[in-house]
């Protein structure tokens, strides 16, 4: 059973943000003992976040190298996701999968068939074809899909329009106007990917951190991490501090995307029955043994909302998920030993 921390507690952790961002969803929480010059980090604007790498390396010229190709890494699978780039496999596909087949590279192919293997799991709360409400979105410019679009495209929401062929690689849409968007599951597969090449390179002790979705190779030489899972309402601050190793943890939160309009917010999780961004949940965590799937899970918990989506979580033995609900009150899963309330409660 693991036993959290909750800021409110005295004896919490001392806090850094290290300057991995703000904007984070996890924070790191890192004592003082890790600035020492055989700790590498960089943290840069990818994916429409941020990404960062922090490793142990007892070289200088390795660590360095090594924190570039994660980095370089990243970029690649960005080119090849991204429905911002014109030019990736997902646009080809968006643009052509409604007419006829269209050929996909083994790795997208892979992270679909996951995603769509996802969607059953979870009842379809989890659906990459969101995205044709989705593209309807521009959070920075305030910009929503009216009623009527969203009652359009809302026909074109269903995992079972993207038709996958095994032998032929290649991806099919079952309707006209449907399109697919990786963005709830594409930064656990960087983070993922990153892990790998370090791992290969002989580092034992780091922390890859795509937006939400972070994994811990080893632990914090001795100790192990202390992750944060934010204030979803008070930016730069800790709600809960949860210690970790070689695990990876995902939050998705309403506070990541979003714009205020008449007192209601509009985030980028969209529940795939209405169209319309989820509500009822503030952030959702979930960890466990792999990166891709704590960060579609934790989508999906936030879509299901509190009571079905941590029933979730209780059946796979190897995830467990802490919900932060709309009125502030947190709920843990059933593996999770919840933190002492401070004594002034
Ligand atoms: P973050 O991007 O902050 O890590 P998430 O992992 O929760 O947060 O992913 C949110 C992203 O997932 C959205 O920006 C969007 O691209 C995509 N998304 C939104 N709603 C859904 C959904 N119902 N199913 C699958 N993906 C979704
Ligand atoms: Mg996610």
């Amino acid at each position: 059973m693991k036993s959290l921390s909750s800021s409110f507690n005295k004896g919490c952790e001392p806090k850094h943000n290290l300057g991995l961002g703000v904007r984070l969803a996890v924070l790191l929480l890192l004592a003082p003992i890790v600035v020492k010059a055989e700790w590498f980090g960089d943290a840069r604007p990818m994916m429409g976040t941020e990404v960062s790498v922090y490793l142990w390396s007892d070289d200088s010229e390795d660590g360095l190298a090594t924190l570039e190709s994660v980095f370089q890494e990243a970029q690649r699978i960005d080119r090849l996701m991204s429905t911002y780039k014109a030019d990736s496999e997902i646009s080809e596909i968006n643009r052509k999968a409604a007419q006829t087949p269209v050929a996909s590279g083994a790795e997208l192919f892979r992270l679909i068939s996951r995603s769509l293997e996802i969607s059953e799991l979870t009842d379809g709360a989890f659906d990459i074809t969101y995205e044709s409400v989705g593209q309807h979105y521009d959070f920075r410019g305030h910009q929503r899909p009216d009623a009527q679009t969203v009652e359009t495209e809302l026909e074109n929401i269903n995992f079972r329009f993207v038709q996958l062929d095994d032998e032929a690689q290649t991806v099919r849409f079952g309707r006209d106007g449907v399109r697919i968007n990786l963005g709830g599951i594409a930064k656990g597969y960087v983070v993922e990917r990153g892990v790998s090449i370090l791992r290969e390179k002989g580092i034992q002790n780091a922390i890859v951190t795509a937006g939400g979705d972070s994994r811990l190779l080893g632990d914090r030489r001795g100790r192990p991490w202390m992750v944060g899972i934010r204030d979803p309402r008070k930016e730069g601050e800790v709600a809960i501090s949860v210690p970790l190793q070689d695990e990876a943890i995902s939050t998705s939160g309403d506070y990541e995307r979003f714009f205020d309009e008449d007192g209601v917010r509009y985030h980028h999780i969209i529940h795939p029955g209405t169209g319309s961004p989820a509500s009822g949940v503030h952030s959702a965590t979930v960890f466990g043994p792999d990166a891709v799937t704590t960060d579609a899970l934790s989508t999906s918990v936030f879509v299901m909302g509190v009571d079905q989506g941590l029933r979730l979580i209780a059946k796979l033995p190897d995830y467990e998920g802490i919900v932060i609900d709309s009125d502030g009150q947190v709920f843990y899963s059933d593996g999770l030993e919840q933190p002492a309330k401070p004594a002034s409660e």
